[in-house]
């Protein structure tokens, strides 16, 4: 396999979707090929932000931000605005 070859399968080597055969394949270059190894790295790199990216709303508790919100208001009120809460996004 040549650099070009292990680097276009690389992504799906990752995600699991290559086959065993292409897998060994490549996993002998990356033993030997520090260009191919560096680009594993940073296709990790990758697919980890992604993860947190999709995780993030999920995980996130918009209470205490509300609550800050909501007393910022009240603090700085402000200007022009009429009574009455502006529509917020649904949860
Ligand atoms: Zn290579």
């Amino acid at each position: 396999m040549i650099c070009e070859q292990v680097q276009a399968g690389i992504p799906d080597f990752l995600r699991g979707y290559s086959t065993g055969q292409r897998n060994r394949e490549i996993e002998n270059h990356l033993e030997t090929c520090r260009a191919c190894q560096e680009w594993l790295l940073t296709w990790e790199g990758l697919c980890r932000l992604g993860q947190e990216y999709l995780a993030w709303p999920a995980t996130v508790d918009w209470e205490p931000f509300d609550v800050a919100l909501e007393a910022e208001r009240h603090i700085h009120p402000l200007g022009g605005e009429k009574a009455g809460n502006p529509p917020r996004p649904s949860a």
